[in-house]
């Protein structure tokens, strides 16, 4: 390859998480020019979050490729069976793959594919006449297309900023900040999957029990993800179609009504955390130091230097004050545009929700038609609540491949679906 087509490829990638991997993984055996830059120096899936415990949400076949290209060299069998451990991998009696074998998978794929790039980080985009101006570390490229693959950020409360550090942190830096929780006031704040995995991580270290663990939710109830099979459908191509075609109050309408498709506590995971405070109360020695408020809000806090104060309100206004040595924020995570993009910032549509993605994900802006950007994961309020989960990923990537590859290559439409709706309608 020459020095000139190193520098001026046919898409430069922005991150490389499973996103942007899946995408890299179904344009390496096309032979198109496509360069990923990471900033980590290699691929790590979430890794402040990557608790020996946790299991994927999903199918092991929504994995980088299968669902578009079941022969492909980076499916997860096909790692499974270059490790010799596809049979074991079948005997097994847990269903779900844990997400440290995952990651695994994930690294094991990265390492393989020729056109991602770690240890680089992206600074800058910026519109050069007829092509984009990419800026990695020192290196300048050129390029038409930019694949934005950053991934979503965690939602910080305003009442928690000023206190960020060991003693009030996200969930996704949950491993960054090693705790000991022996005798101390943790507070896990959040009643969706994150919390749920942060507590069901400190009451399972029975040598370093907290001396009280506190689990707040703003929700009525410790509330499950919904994994019934219509429900499922939701997660499927001819869905997002649809919801693709739907105007925007309609699609808003339909979010907030699904909420619990994607932000609830995996069932599993609920009677597993019921299983352990029962065990707790009435088995064992230690005793059930855990106070559970769903129905409460945090509105503020404050730091002393006996731990923070936390003031809670209740569903009904009544007013509550919780001390913890520790805050664990599991508060979600929102999309931002990045900062490398923000040279262009004023050039895309941008909306309440997010910025407009045509149907092939290529973002809405004002530069040249030719000269494109297009964002994975960040299109929920446009494509449903399956655009964030990985059950689209592969599908997702085949479109974005076929935009950048100019003809159909992968396969993506007329996949069946129980419902019999019209996605024809725009
Ligand atoms: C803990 C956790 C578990 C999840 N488990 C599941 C699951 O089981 N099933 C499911 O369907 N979904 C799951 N999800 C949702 C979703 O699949 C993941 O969030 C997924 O990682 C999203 O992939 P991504 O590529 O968009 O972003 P990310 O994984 O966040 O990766 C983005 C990458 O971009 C890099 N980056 C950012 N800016 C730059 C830059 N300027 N230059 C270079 N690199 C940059 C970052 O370092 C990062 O590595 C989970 C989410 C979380 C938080």
């Amino acid at each position: 390859m020459t020095s000139d087509t190193l520098r001026t490829p046919g898409a430069v990638g922005v991150g490389v998480g499973p996103f942007n991997l899946s995408l890299a993984a179904l344009l390496a055996p096309t032979g198109f020019d496509a360069r990923f830059f990471e900033r980590s120096a290699n691929f790590q899936w979430h890794p402040g979050l990557l608790l020996p415990e946790a299991t994927l949400q999903v199918s092991y076949l929504k994995d980088l490729v299968t669902l578009v290209d079941p022969t492909s060299q980076y499916s997860f069998v096909a790692f499974l069976r270059a490790h010799k451990r596809l049979y074991r991998f079948i005997n097994r009696t847990e269903s779900r793959v844990s997400r440290l074998e995952f990651n695994q998978y994930l690294q094991w794929v990265a390492e393989r594919l020729p056109n991602v790039v770690f240890g680089a980080e992206v600074r800058e985009v910026r519109l050069a006449e007829d092509r984009f101006s990419v800026q990695v570390d020192d290196r300048t490229l050129h390029t038409r297309n930019v694949v934005l693959g950053t991934g979503l950020v965690p939602n910080i409360e305003p009442w928690s900023r000023p206190y960020l550090g060991n003693e009030v942190f996200h969930s996704d830096e949950f491993l960054r900040h090693p705790i000991d929780a022996t005798g101390r006031v943790i507070a896990v704040v959040g009643g969706g999957q994150s919390g749920a995995e942060v507590v069901w991580h400190l009451l399972l270290d029975i040598a370093h029990l907290p001396s009280q663990l506190v689990w707040i939710s703003h929700r009525a109830n410790f509330l499950p993800l919904d994994e019934s099979p219509f429900t499922n459908e939701l997660f499927n191509p001819a869905y997002s179609d649809y919801f693709f075609s739907l105007a925007p109050d309609q699609r808003e309408i339909l979010l907030s009504e699904q909420r619990l498709a994607s932000d609830g506590i995996s069932p599993v995971l609920l009677q597993r955390i019921y299983d352990r405070l029962y065990d707790l109360e009435f088995l064992e020695p230690a005793g059930r130091n855990v106070r559970l408020l769903p129905g409460h809000e945090v509105i503020g806090m404050q730091h002393g230097s006996a731990g923070c104060d936390l003031t809670l309100r209740d569903r009904w206004g009544a007013p509550r004050r919780i001390r913890a040595d520790v805050i664990v924020l599991g508060t979600g995570y929102h999309y931002e545009l990045p900062d490398a993009l923000q040279p262009l910032a004023s050039r895309l549509t941008w909306d309440r929700d997010g910025f407009p993605v045509r149907a092939d994900f290529s973002v809405e802006w004002d530069g040249p038609p030719e000269v494109r950007i297009y964002a994975q994961d960040a299109a929920r309020h446009m494509r449903g609540v399956a655009d964030p989960n990985l059950s689209l990923m592969a599908w997702r990537s085949a479109i974005i491949a076929n935009s950048l590859l100019g003809r159909q290559v992968y396969e993506v439409n007329g996949e069946s679906s129980v419902f019999d709706f019209d996605a024809t309608r725009n």
